[in-house]
């Protein structure tokens, strides 16, 4: 058998991927909901330094904050989008006019409007009529459209929201002037069939525009849910280096790439080369370390102890590894432990430079196992209590920061 030959790629079928759109446009969210992750915060310098890693990565649109929201915030935006990025430059706004002059000042290409739009927020968050949102939105493209900005119409809570509301809304600003539609499922509740069927729904319901998509992974679901929006022809999904974001997060931007260029062996333009180096300068920045087991860029992604992996992954890495690690950058690790083997204790010794009889292999095993098993747990248990309580005092400002900022404004703490 040819070696093509000896893995079925059931991806590909035609009947799965008859709808991928001819090209995928990767929209970045690192900078705006990524850095709206619970405690984090972005200078200006970070700002660009991860913008310009984006963009020399091939990443297409990227939305880089809300200009409105803070003098510092504006500064960044002000200089991503003169830094002459290959990118389209993103600000986002709110149906609110100081929002978009903020955007057109900052010198942006293009605005992301964006308003709730399930009835749930327009009841309880927004207190607003359908009506009244649809008025304030279709102003607002309008407006932007007006003073030379491109418009991504966006609307929060889409996937909840009544279909004809959400049809009617959408092409009302379509109309006016937005060149893409953005739909989100904000609380990450949709599921890959459900997408699918929805966004046919969608389909047949908008006005032509770009579709695009933002997903959350409150059910873990963002990258598949994503993934099948994009099967289904929406153009742009919206990712988040290392899947940061609100709550549990956005489609990871690695595992969207990675799960086009593998799965469906589909280019995607991006520097895949780069993923690593960009998962770790983002890691270090929000200062959110990567989950151990993170698809593709975690400790353990790429990392074996048992016996049966090590041994199948040293004959053909292809046997436990569906990603060619060292083409995003990593490399392999082998654990010993409990669950060791002889192939990897012999392969370590290889490397070493030395060669040992079977006999040799079978006592390092033994000890090896013996020595795992026997392992004291009271550090990993004193690690891990210290790095929850670190988590709840380094994220935000302190309680204690708090208390005093709040006794500037004349308020004591509760005795
Ligand atoms: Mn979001």
């Amino acid at each position: 058998m040819e070696e093509e030959d000896l893995v079925r790629n059931y991806v590909l079928e035609k009947e799965i991927i008859k709808g991928l759109p001819e090209k995928v446009v990767f929209w970045e969210e690192t900078l705006r909901d990524g850095e709206q992750t619970p405690g984090v915060f972005f200078t200006v310098d970070e700002k660009l330094k991860i913008a310009k890693m984006l963009d020399d990565m091939g990443v297409g649109i990227m939305d880089v904050g809300i200009p409105v929201v803070s003098k510092e915030e504006f500064k960044a935006v002000k200089a991503i989008a003169n830094e002459g990025l290959k990118a389209t430059v993103i600000g986002a706004a709110r149906t609110v006019i100081s929002d978009i002059d903020s955007c057109v000042e900052a010198g942006v290409d293009e605005t992301s409007i964006f308003v709730a739009c399930s009835d749930l927020h327009l009841k309880y968050k927004l207190q607003k009529t359908r009506e009244e949102v649809l008025d304030i939105s279709v102003e607002s493209v309008q407006y932007a459209r007006d003073h030379g900005l491109e418009v991504s119409f966006v609307t929060e809570d889409t996937v909840r929201a009544d279909l004809d509301y959400v049809t009617q809304l959408y092409n009302a600003c379509t109309e006016a002037g937005a060149r893409r539609a953005v739909l989100c499922d904000t609380v990450g509740v949709m599921t890959p069939s459900a997408m699918r069927w929805w966004i046919g729904e969608i389909k047949k319901r908008f006005k032509p525009v770009q579709l695009s998509i933002h997903c959350h992974n409150d059910l873990g679901m963002a990258v598949a849910n994503s993934l099948a929006a994009v099967e289904c022809g929406a153009e742009v999904p919206h990712t988040t280096v290392n899947g940061i974001g609100e709550r549990s997060g956005n489609a990871s931007f690695e595992e969207l790439v990675l799960g086009l260029e593998m799965l469906y062996d589909y280019r995607t333009g991006i520097d895949i080369g780069r993923i690593y180096e960009l998962s770790t300068m983002v890691e270090e920045i929000t200062g959110i370390p990567l989950a151990i087991n993170k698809p593709i860029v975690g400790y353990n992604a790429f990392s074996h102890e048992s016996g049966i992996h090590a041994d199948g992954v040293l004959k053909k890495t292809l046997t436990y590894e569906p990603i060619d690690c060292e083409a995003i950058g990593r490399t392999r690790k082998f654990i010993f432990g409990k669950h060791t083997g002889h192939a990897a204790v012999a392969d370590k010794l290889n490397k070493a430079g030395l060669s040992a009889t079977p006999e040799q292999i079978t006592k390092i095993v033994e000890g090896i196992k013996e020595t795992a098993e026997h392992k004291e747990k009271s550090e990993q248990v004193e690690f891990i209590k210290m790095f929850r309580q670190r988590e709840d005092e380094r994220r935000g400002i302190s309680d204690r920061e708090f208390w005093e900022i709040a006794k500037g404004a004349g308020l004591e703490p509760p005795k």
